[in-house]
């Protein structure tokens, strides 16, 4: 039986591409090996958000030419942000690759066995799921609109395409019945999903048709854009039960002028009265952002409106990033990147010492509390996984809890987690 290796480099959506691509290679009769070096066909799943990450695909194409050269029969596929329209190109640059396919265009992939002589036709793609975790990731939409300045996605992955709507059910449907209860929609603007279609569902509507699923106890979906999430969606968020009490919205500065220099296409106040909305219809959420810090021409000042926000926001998660200059994007092209890298990294680090402290008192109200748990596996003796507004929980005790609801009482807390033992 042919071996095949994936490597994945990059976010949820990436990896939701290559169980996609595990399982038609499942389906057509290959078989995954745990080292690449043991495999006859090497998928290369690739990304490219940050100019250290496409040199981190570089490093290893030059690693699998090496490898190519030593075993000629060697099939090396590359897929992901790193193929773009230019393929005619990237073929001439990397003669040594036997297929580029664009993400999520399965059916380049499909052509490709085809014209090795490999078969595909009247087989299904089973959604297998290959690890033991009760959870698995769903990607709904391709793509973006929206070319916020400093972003590079918008060039790579191209304009939104979504997957049709009982195309996704009958996804989520093989899912259950293989034994997930949890799963997450991915999109890099899973706000925007439906609008190229024949009928125009949006999220909401897709919510709805999969919270009727029997048997699947979560669902959660991400990323969200601020300038595009309704009321709709937030009134499927608190009406559906299925659906967890979760949203990530970043937010990215705290500074109108910022904010319009990024092309985000909102203003702090009308981010600000987002939140309250949300926060109105469910009380229980938790609440996750993203912020770029040294956006080029960020003064102390903005910094400051930044640094404020969030003290008033007081998110369970803020992700921060230090900015750096993408080429090909807007940003790279129309301004200086001129906050130095000292300056950038004690922003960093303020909005860090600022974040630790918030998430502490955030998760102290846990304490004692019993908190319902899906559970993902076992690391050092102890069961981890979630809850439904994504608290990382690792708990002792119980017999075999992998991917069980369980419940744990919290006994301690940190930023980041909540330790506890199992009482069902
Ligand atoms: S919404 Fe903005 S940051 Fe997100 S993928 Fe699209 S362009 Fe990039």
């Amino acid at each position: 039986m042919p071996r095949y290796f994936i490597w994945t480099i990059g976010c949820q959506m990436n990896k939701a591409e290559s169980q996609w691509i595990a399982s038609y290679l499942d389906s057509i009769g290959y078989q995954a090996c745990a080292a690449f070096q043991e495999a006859n066909l090497v998928v290369l799943n690739t990304c490219v958000v940050r100019q250290s990450a496409e040199d981190k695909v570089l490093g290893t194409l030059g690693l699998l030419k090496g490898l190519k050269k030593e075993h000629p029969g060697l099939s090396l596929l590359v897929t992901g942000c790193f193929v773009d329209s230019n393929i005619e190109e990237l073929k001439r640059r990397f003669p040594h690759v036997d297929c580029f396919f664009k993400p999520g265009a399965y059916y380049e992939l499909i052509d490709w066995f085809q014209g090795q002589g490999i078969s595909t036709l009247g087989q299904e793609i089973n959604f297998s799921k290959s690890s033991p975790s009760p959870c698995a990731f769903v990607p709904i939409i391709q793509g973006c609109n929206n070319f916020c300045s400093y972003c590079i996605v918008p060039y790579r992955r191209g304009r939104e395409v979504s997957r049709p709507l009982e195309e996704i059910v009958c996804e989520v449907e093989a899912l259950v019945k293989q034994g997930i209860k949890e799963v997450t929609l991915l999109g890099q603007n899973v706000n925007s999903y439906g609008h190229d279609l024949p009928t125009n569902p949006d999220l909401a509507d897709l919510l709805t048709e999969l919270n009727s699923i029997d048997n699947i106890s979560r669902i959660r979906f991400l990323t969200n854009h601020p300038k595009d999430l309704s009321q709709k969606l937030i009134g499927a968020i608190a009406s559906l039960d299925k659906v967890c009490e979760h949203v990530e919205l970043p937010v990215q500065s705290g500074d109108d002028d910022v904010l319009r220099a990024m092309k985000r296409g909102y203003s702090v106040e009308r981010y600000r009265k987002l939140v309250l909305a949300i926060r109105h219809c469910i009380p229980q959420l938790s609440l996750s952002t993203d912020i770029i810090v040294g956006f080029p021409g960020e003064t102390e000042e903005q910094f400051g409106h930044t640094f404020s926000l969030l003290e008033e926001m007081r998110f369970d998660v803020v992700h921060v990033a230090v900015y750096s200059p993408r080429p090909g994007t807007i940003a790279w092209r129309k301004y200086k990147d001129s906050v130095s890298l000292e300056v950038k990294k004690q922003r960093f680090n303020k909005i860090e010492r600022l974040q630790t402290n918030i998430a502490t008192e955030i998760n102290s109200i846990y304490q004692g509390k019993i908190v319902e748990v899906l559970v993902e596996g076992k690391k050092k003796g102890k069961w981890y996984g979630r809850t439904r507004n994504d608290k990382l929980v690792f708990s002792q005790g119980g017999n075999d809890c992998s991917g069980q609801l369980i419940e744990v009482k919290i006994e301690k807390f940190s930023p980041w987690a909540l330790q506890g033992k199992v009482v069902n």
